[in-house]
């Protein structure tokens, strides 16, 4: 089988391996499509601070279950699967706590362990998620990014009828704002510097969209929303621009939800903070409900994220995948890999 390596930033490696096989408590599960994220792009750029080379990347995929190790039950060959990319420890005082997504001892497949950049792989049956038989597996492979907009909305706590403010139309973007809107929201607006973006974000649920290159948030707000502004701000760029954007424009008393990954140490008005008793969350993975409530909303398209697909390229093709996704940020929302 096929299984592709980074073995440092910008180049992959095909090697013709054995097909794995599978020990106790495993399943073996035949690859059929994968996602690119922004994550994966820092990785093939040299840009991402947790990740050593080489390292075989995928983290977002689906596929069909090949066989099961010893002592698996639920699921058996032929399923439809999803899984979740998370290895974590049980035994740290998050994961005691019901918070595995925030492991103090988190490892994530593709990051900083192998992932599924191979035609057979083998996980652990407890990260294995079952999707609907009907399922496209581009839609199953976009459960993951689905999951992280839902865990999001979760810690946004949102009022009944929330109208909400999205930071940022890329994947997690569009997804939260989607997401929102499934879970509660009324009405939600987002923001980017890209129209492609927003025209999507449009089409695929946003009541208001707003090109911040053009545009003032703070007086789009309040011709959306009123006086009363929005009850949550979602971060999704991870930019001191658009986190400071959200800390001057959040209503007082209001939560601003940070999805986006932050890097450096941005300087940011934190007496707005205090003052306004706003209240700044931060939000990290996903654990197995999101999938599950992400899976949920997929099946009744309150969520599409294959509408997000803007390039697909074959396994063999992988470097052509990551440059796409890495050059042409303009056009592209999500570059899908298939098997
Ligand atoms: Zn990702
Ligand atoms: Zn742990």
């Amino acid at each position: 089988m096929l299984q592709a390596t980074m073995v440092e930033p910008g180049r992959i490696v095909f090697e013709d391996v054995p097909k794995p096989g599978m020990g106790k408590g495993q399943v073996l599960i035949r690859v059929k499509a994968c996602g690119i994220c922004g994550s994966d792009v820092h990785v093939w750029r040299g840009e991402h601070p947790f990740t050593s080379y080489p390292v075989i990347q995928g983290h977002e995929f689906s596929g069909i279950v090949e066989s099961v190790g010893e002592g698996v039950e639920g699921i058996g060959p032929g399923t439809k699967v999803t899984v979740e990319p998370s290895i974590v420890c049980s035994r740290c005082y998050p994961c005691r706590h019901g918070r595995y997504n925030i492991c103090d001892n988190l490892k994530v497949m593709g990051f900083q362990t192998d992932g599924c950049h191979r035609e057979f792989f083998t996980v652990p049956a407890e990260k294995v998620v079952p999707v609907p038989e009907e399922m496209s597996f581009e839609a199953a492979a976009m459960v993951e990014p689905t999951a992280v907009a839902v865990h999001a909305v979760k810690k946004a706590d949102l009022p009944q009828g929330a109208k909400v403010v999205v930071l940022g139309a890329g994947p997690i973007g569009i997804l939260t704002m989607q997401a929102a809107k499934a879970l509660g929201a009324s009405e939600a607006m987002i923001t980017d510097v890209v129209d492609f973006r927003l025209d999507v974000a449009r089409r695929l649920g946003a009541d208001y969209t707003v090109n911040v290159g053009r545009e003032d948030v703070l007086g789009a707000i309040s011709n959306a929303f009123g006086e009363d502004k929005a009850d949550v701000i979602f971060e999704c760029v991870g930019a001191e621009e658009t986190l400071e954007t959200a800390i001057q424009r959040a209503r007082k008393g209001s939560r601003i939800v940070v999805v986006g990954v932050v890097g450096g140490r941005p300087r940011l008005s934190v007496g707005l903070l205090q003052d306004r008793e706003l209240e700044m969350v931060g939000t990290l993975m996903y654990m197995r409900d999101d999938f599950l409530t992400a899976i949920k909303l997929i099946d009744l398209r309150k969520v599409t994220p294959t509408e997000m697909i803007t390039a697909m390229f074959k396994f063999r093709d992988l470097p052509d995948a990551y440059r796409e996704a890495d050059e042409n940020r303009g056009r592209n929302l999500k570059v899908m890999v298939e098997f």
